[in-house]
């Protein structure tokens, strides 16, 4: 039974119930605009903060996703020359 790689999660991150395959098209549309309530992958209540650029939503379980997620700088690319 390998069939769906769930491509967001199990729950709903808008209306919090559980997405059967397809998904909740209305609250994907809704989803473009505002930002998320639940978490996709233990259904908790995310903690969300509007930011200027964008939005931040916390999970206390799986941490902080945002819309601007480029500021993960630090990591695998040190070269030094000399
Ligand atoms: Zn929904
Ligand atoms: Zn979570």
């Amino acid at each position: 039974m390998t069939n769906a790689t769930s491509p967001t999660g199990l729950w709903c991150d808008r209306c919090g119930e559980p997405v059967d395959g397809g998904g909740h098209p209305a609250c994907q549309v809704a989803r473009e605009l505002e930002p998320p309530r639940f978490c996709p992958r233990c259904r908790r209540r995310m903690k969300v903060q509007v930011l200027p650029s964008g939005w931040s939503a916390t999970c206390v379980e799986h941490g902080t996703q945002g819309t601007h997620g480029t500021d993960r700088t630090h990591g695998t690319h040190g070269t030094t020359q000399g």
